[in-house]
């Protein structure tokens, strides 16, 4: 699990994403599953606690050890522009 702060921490993440482009599948707000290299599927969770900090987990060895990785990329993509939608609606 990582504290998500600045942007900045997922450009590396985001490159890599971009290149492999991992299917993510919607679980629920907040709850992905996306496919990693070996096949098979890790769950990312994306969520905010009262203060407003974002903290991301994901089931891969990286995402373990706390390290921003690929999959956590993938599925904050399409949390942040669902987050979005939320607020708008
Ligand atoms: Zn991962």
């Amino acid at each position: 699990m990582f504290i998500l702060k600045a942007k900045t921490q997922l450009e590396k993440a985001i490159e890599k994403a971009k290149k492999i482009r991992p299917t993510v599948k919607f679980d629920c707000f907040g709850r992905y599953r996306v496919s990693g290299s070996k096949g098979g599927y890790y769950t990312v969770i994306c969520r905010r606690d009262n203060r407003g900090i974002k903290a991301v987990e994901c089931t891969c060895k990286a995402g373990d050890e706390g390290l921003v990785c690929y999959h956590a990329a993938a599925a904050l993509s399409l949390h942040v522009g669902l987050a979005r939608q939320r607020q708008t609606a």
